[in-house]
């Protein structure tokens, strides 16, 4: 596997530019501002971090001049006024504007609540990658790959989006399957990429763990699996590819995108 470089990661001052409802469960938020040109995206499930103004705030309260430091120097800010820090995927860039899709997730969380008020002009930091070539990006299918497993739910579906969008540019000969879970028939995208053998399912929430579970035929050659969404599910598919699908656990990438009952800042303390 192709280890992921280290590479400079600044704080990026960004603008919403306008907003646009994609189904009922998601909103895409494009932004532009002063430093949009230099946030560099690798494509694929490239993440980043996104500072988001407390709730009659105009901007993030994040302490940039601390540099390295300033993790330690948020966590140590009053939990009320700082900056509700995020992790999102890029779901798309281009010169001056940068997409990205928000699971709404019915008002539950700061972010979500945010998505979906977002006006023009509002004023958000990112933590983002100045070069393409960057540790943010967790799609790197190994030497040996003949098709590839996606499996992701609604806040993974922007990552599967950028991930097959590449496959398209870079390796449109290999077999893609994915499963993507989303809550109402009105929240499937077209995924538009130029893959020859891509089977594309869309699953009804709570469905995921069970569609990929199920007996469906898998095509043959060494695979490379990338799930992404909800922690519990992730782990329980991961365990069913190696356990009963046979898959080697160093060709699947999985990534626990958020977990039921605990916000992200829980997850962040507990990793710490
Ligand atoms: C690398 C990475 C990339 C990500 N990319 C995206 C992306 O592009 N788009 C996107 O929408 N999300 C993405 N996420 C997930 C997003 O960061 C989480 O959903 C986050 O918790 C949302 O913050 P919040 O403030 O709305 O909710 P929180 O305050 O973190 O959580 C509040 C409550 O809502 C629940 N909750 C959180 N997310 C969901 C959900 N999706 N559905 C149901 N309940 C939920 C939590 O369990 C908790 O009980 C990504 C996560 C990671 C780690």
């Amino acid at each position: 596997m192709t280890a992921a470089p280290a590479s400079p990661w600044e704080f990026l001052d960004l603008r919403v530019l306008r907003t646009q409802a994609l189904g009922p469960s998601m909103r895409r938020i494009v932004f532009g501002g002063p430093d949009v040109d230099r946030f560099r995206s690798g494509g694929r499930d490239q993440r980043f971090k996104l500072f988001l103004p407390q709730p009659g705030e105009s901007t993030p309260l994040v302490p940039t001049a601390a540099g390295a430091d300033w993790y330690a120097h948020w966590r140590r800010l009053d939990p009320a006024r700082r900056a509700v820090m995020r992790s999102y995927t890029v779901r798309a860039q281009r010169p001056g504007e940068l997409a990205v899709d928000f699971a709404l997730h019915d008002g539950t969380g700061p972010a979500g609540r945010w998505a979906a008020a977002a006006a023009p002009g509002e004023h958000v930091l990112a933590l983002g990658p100045t070069d393409p070539d960057n540790a943010g990006i967790d799609f790197r299918p190994p030497d040996g790959t003949d098709w590839v497993l996606l499996a992701a739910d609604l806040t993974a579906l922007p990552a599967v989006a950028g991930i097959t969008a590449w496959l398209g540019a870079e390796r449109p000969w290999l077999p893609v399957r994915a499963w993507i879970e989303v809550p109402y028939e009105r929240d499937r995208q077209e995924l538009a990429a130029p893959i020859a053998d891509a089977d594309v399912r869309w699953v009804a929430r709570g469905g995921l763990p069970g569609a990929v579970l199920g007996a469906c035929a898998l095509p043959p050659g060494t695979p490379y699996a990338w799930l992404a969404g909800e922690a519990g599910c992730v782990r329980t598919l991961r365990r069913h590819l190696i356990a009963d699908r046979g898959f080697d656990r160093a060709r699947i990438t999985f990534t626990g995108y958020w977990r039921r009952g605990a916000t992200e800042e829980d997850l962040l303390a507990e990793a710490a």
